[in-house]
């Protein structure tokens, strides 16, 4: 027998569940839990307890006891493994939900899945959403940024619950309904594909600063927390700060240096740049962004080519930087004004994905309104994202985010800083390949006139594919030697 009527329900409580359980237990819903295996259930309800929320939260051991337990229509928010996780817990959901109930998946989840999904849900009358949730641990429990895609009915039914779970910030909360079928899904992947083009660029201005100014890490720190007071305020330059001054506990120096250079990954980095090329969107900075991630995978070979090129006198980069105060502090600046400008061109990659793929599926999708939820509660929050609202809403239909009257002045201004940089790092043997990425891209997208003609001709004396002129309409093919 149900002991208490909640208004919503989640299943899944491993750290995104659990967080999030909390935080709609604490904005005033009360909810039931449930995890396949009971340990995680009863963290949770331990954790409510010890919160203050005892009473809001209640876990069930059984499937059957948890959905019955629910408010109709039922509402269950799913925050399990992304794959065939949801789809088994989908079908448990479903031998005791009836139709009208809704089902959020809230994982990571491969936007098609979302609509295959659905399909599948809305046949046995219930309703069906992907909703991507950012913010990691913290934005959970105190309030993520949502992308809730799928059933419009569904999205009326959860949403005053969603937009109090969200994060605040000075224009509303930061949740919307995103698009139909998996627009919500494909939305919260382009974000994390996004975030990993921020944190290449932060990197590769550590590196900068680190292995070419020779600045230490209190300085490194120090650099950065006079950046997060600046147009690069953001949560991953403060978090950056923090790491950057963080002593080893477990010996001499910082931690950071301790840390192995591999990066891990879990695939919405590698689905974006993915989706970039079905859609023939240019998208080089978050492409550079995950072939960093390859590369670094491969430590042991980079081990032994570091090796193998010092036998040939190709010398590990050394810092060319005099050390003098002036120098680090001409330095700081440049490479603030280079991950600015290089910031602008990965956004504006991220946003044509999006628009792309909105027009594909007939989505719909606001760019203004989508960077008005990413300001708060999320891995990319930004003061630059009030930046990006403002561009579309100067002009919802900007064919790209370089060509805003306020981003192109800030491009031209931060020109010759960034092209400094980039030429300081290749002189000096560091990779930079995010901030290049975003500086070649601007530096096609600026030029009237590129080198395809080339290409084209090449193709036509090959392939006989044609091509057009400048000069005259149509479509030409040339006999160009005696011997094509
Ligand atoms: P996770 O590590 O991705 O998944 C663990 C949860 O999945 C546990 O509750 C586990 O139950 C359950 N699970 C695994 N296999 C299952 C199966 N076959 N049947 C039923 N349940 C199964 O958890 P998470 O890190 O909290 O992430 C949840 C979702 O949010 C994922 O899609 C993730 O990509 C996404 N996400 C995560 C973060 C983050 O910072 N972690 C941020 C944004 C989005 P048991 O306890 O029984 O093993």
């Amino acid at each position: 027998q149900p002991t208490m009527t909640a208004k919503i329900g989640l299943v899944g409580l491993a750290v995104m569940g659990q967080n999030l359980a909390l935080n709609i237990a604490e904005k005033g819903f009360p909810i039931s839990v449930y995890n396949r295996s009971y340990e995680k259930t009863e963290a949770a309800v331990s954790r409510a307890k010890k919160e203050g929320l005892d009473g809001k939260l209640k876990g069930y051991q059984g499937l059957k006891e948890f959905v019955m337990s629910l408010e109709k229509p039922r509402r269950v928010i799913i925050l399990v493994k992304a794959g065939a996780p949801v789809d088994s817990t989908i079908e448990g959901l479903m031998q005791f939900m009836e139709p009208g109930d809704i089902i959020i998946d809230g994982g990571n989840e491969w936007y098609e899945n979302t609509e295959k999904r659905k399909e599948k849900a809305e046949a046995k009358g219930l309703k069906y959403m992907g909703m991507g949730v950012s913010g990691g641990e913290e934005g959970a429990r105190n309030g993520p940024s949502m992308m809730p895609g799928g059933s419009p009915e569904a999205y009326s039914a959860i949403k005053d619950i969603v937009e109090k779970v969200a994060a605040q910030v000075d224009d509303g909360p930061c949740v919307m309904y995103i698009g139909e079928g998996g627009a919500g899904n494909f939305v919260k992947m382009v974000h994390n594909g996004i975030e990993y083009g921020d944190m290449q660029l932060i990197s590769e201005a550590y590196d900068i600063l680190k292995t070419v100014g020779g600045l230490t890490n209190p300085e490194l720190a120090a650099a950065f927390t006079d950046w997060n007071k600046s147009e690069l305020e953001s949560f991953l330059i403060e978090i950056s700060a923090e790491i950057l001054a963080k002593e080893d506990d477990k010996g001499e120096g910082y931690l950071v240096e301790k840390i192995l250079d591999k990066t891990g990954m879990k695939g919405t980095g590698k689905w974006t740049v993915q989706q970039a090329a079905e859609l023939s969107v240019a998208a080089p900075t978050i492409e550079a962004s995950l072939d960093g991630r390859f590369l670094s995978g491969l430590k042991d070979e980079r081990v032994k080519a570091a090796e193998f090129f010092k036998k040939y006198g190709v010398s590990q980069p050394e810092p060319v930087i005099n050390g003098s105060p002036e120098s680090k502090q001409q330095l700081v600046e440049d490479v603030k004004h280079a991950l600015y400008a290089a910031k602008i061109c990965s956004y504006a990659q991220g946003m044509n994905i999006i628009r792309a793929k909105s027009i594909a599926k007939g989505w719909g999708i606001e760019l203004g309104n989508l960077a008005r939820i990413w300001k708060g509660g999320c891995i990319i929050r930004a003061g630059f994202l009030d930046d990006i609202k403002k561009a579309y809403a100067r002009d919802p239909d900007l064919p790209n985010l370089l060509v805003d009257p306020e981003f192109g002045k800030k491009l031209s201004e931060r020109q010759d800083a960034w092209r400094n940089v980039v030429k300081l790092a290749i002189m000096s043997g560091i990779a930079v390949p995010g901030m290049t990425a975003s500086l070649a891209y601007f530096d096609t997208y600026r030029r009237a006139r590129v080198p395809a003609n080339l290409v084209q001709a090449q193709r036509d004396y090959f392939g006989s594919h044609t091509y057009e002129r400048i000069d005259q309409e149509g479509w030409f093919h040339t006999v160009w030697s005696a011997n094509n």
